[in-house]
């Protein structure tokens, strides 16, 4: 129906507008561009129904049988649904279409809203002591890449595979926090980078977090190498050193609740949606 549609779409450019409106580049035509927008959307239409064909509706790994894949995704979200290994089998078309059909992308920025009108409303003291907290991975960059090459977390983690995609530093940006960063630091607001990212990771860290297009962050904050804390103690840990050293933590925001979860957690934290995996 919808090839139908694109189809149509076309001839009727074409009798429209006559050949003065088609332009020959490299011996390709090329469509006006509001034919080519209109041809895109239609695409999509097209590739979304086959998508949604493969989404299961049910998932059926052990005490989720029955539970579909939306009320699994809620309850991961909710953290109702606490220290899971890997996303159920069943659900793997589910969360491939979630992260590129268009859903995760538009619950980020209903987040990245949220917290810019949050720190546009906030009184700052002049002193440049208002700091904002941001977790790394599935945040401030994607790992979606290796993602969609390993089941959509339906694999178990492999550190193996996973750091080797890390020392690409090829992890691209998160748009959306992006702009909530660069919203804090024109605001007077410092950015400061709280990761599970271990200190041997540093440079490849900071020249991927460049290459993505971040600059004048206040602090690189990374694990050291075999610490055995939780990522809670960790982070709480490292947020109490800021609030120490006279710091006021305005905002926290991370994709798992050991981002934004153990005092001092912030003055507001914010939580990004990922159905990837789970950090406790
Ligand atoms: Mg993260």
């Amino acid at each position: 129906m919808a090839t139908a549609k694109l189809l149509l779409l076309v001839l009727a450019a074409t009798s429209c507008c006559g050949a003065g409106a088609w332009e020959l580049r490299g011996g390709l035509r090329k469509m006006p561009p509001a034919v080519e927008a209109a041809a895109e959307r239609l695409r999509e239409d097209v590739a979304a129904p086959v998508i949604h064909a493969l989404r299961p509706l049910v998932g059926s790994a052990g005490d989720l049988a029955g539970v579909p894949c939306d009320s699994w995704r809620l309850a991961v979200e909710a953290h109702n649904k606490i220290d899971w290994a890997t996303v159920p089998a069943s659900c793997e078309g589910y969360v491939g279409n979630y992260m590129f059909g268009g859903h995760y992308r538009r619950d980020s920025r209903f987040v990245v809203d949220e917290a810019i009108a949050y720190a546009e409303g906030l009184k700052l003291g002049g002193n440049g002591k208002e700091v904002w907290v941001f977790d790394i991975d599935e945040t401030s960059l994607s790992n979606l890449p290796y993602y969609a090459k390993h089941g959509f977390g339906t694999k178990p983690y492999n550190a193996t595979s996973f750091n080797a995609y890390v020392l690409e530093g090829s992890a691209p940006v998160l748009p959306e926090t992006q702009r909530l960063f660069k919203k804090l630091i024109s605001l007077g607001i410092k950015p400061v980078f709280l990761t599970g990212r271990t200190e041997d990771q540093r440079a490849i860290t900071v020249a991927n977090l460049r290459r993505q297009g971040y600059s004048g962050w206040m602090k690189l904050l990374l694990k050291p190498v075999g610490l055995k804390a939780s990522a809670v103690a960790y982070k709480s840990d490292e947020r109490r050193k800021l609030q120490d050293a006279g710091y006021l933590i305005v905002g926290n925001i991370g994709d798992q609740w050991s981002d934004i979860l153990g005092a001092p957690e912030g003055a507001r934290t914010f939580k990004l949606p990922d159905p990837l995996y789970y950090i406790g």
